[in-house]
């Protein structure tokens, strides 16, 4: 498993600016749409690539083009959601495959509550979305899932992860590639990472009381 902590000056600056205790929702959406584009350009230099002969202006050219189907990104619900537009502007032509989990209260496994995958996965690098890395359960559980359609090639991409939850994940899924924008300290008895970013989804979607 390779964990990519990317270490760019831009996102450290907008991951300092997100962490800011009084951030209105509209700059906490923007931020996180810019942080994931850097995160998918990243993550997206692994695609394979195939040569193709076209005919250009100046007569037959030859050309690179994706080796694959597009790829697939995996928002998981709900904040997942939050990273889908600065994903999709770097993969417009991405397909999206939605889960939804939830933490079954008695026995505090992940549960899924929605799970539309596409048909073909098999066929194309499935890209989870995630704000937070925290205990690592769900994103376990959602690997999992994807795996069991088909998937061959899953990577996935957060804001902030503890090391706690990137521990969970290699130990189940070590062909799993990470790509970070920050790795931060340690989970708190609560299960939210420490600094981190709070709950990424409320002020995402502005239901922060
Ligand atoms: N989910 C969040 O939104 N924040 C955390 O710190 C952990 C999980």
């Amino acid at each position: 498993m390779a964990i990519f902590e990317i270490k760019h000056p831009l996102i450290a600056h907008k991951m300092g600016l997100m962490r800011e205790k009084e951030i209105n929702v509209k700059d906490f959406r923007d931020l996180v749409a810019e942080v994931t584009m850097l995160l998918t350009y990243q993550a997206t230099l692994q695609l394979p690539t195939t040569k193709k002969t076209i005919e250009c202006w100046s007569g037959n050219v030859e050309v690179e083009t994706m080796a694959q189907k597009q790829p697939t990104l995996v928002p998981i619900l709900r904040a997942g959601l939050g990273m889908l537009t600065g994903a999709m502007q770097v993969l417009p032509c991405a397909k999206v495959s939605v889960v939804g989990l939830k933490r079954n209260e008695k026995t505090l496994d992940a549960e899924t509550y929605y799970e539309n995958i596409l048909s073909d996965i098999d066929q194309r690098t499935a890209i989870i979305i995630d704000p937070m890395l925290a205990t690592g359960g769900t994103l376990v559980a959602t690997i999992d899932m994807l795996k069991k359609s088909g998937a061959k090639k899953i990577i996935g991409l957060f804001l902030v992860a503890a090391p706690e939850g990137i521990k969970l994940v290699e130990e189940h899924h070590p062909e799993v590639d990470l790509y970070i924008a920050a790795i931060d300290e340690k989970l708190n008895e609560q299960g939210y990472i420490l600094p981190g970013l709070g709950d990424a989804g409320d002020k995402i979607f502005g239901t922060l009381n």
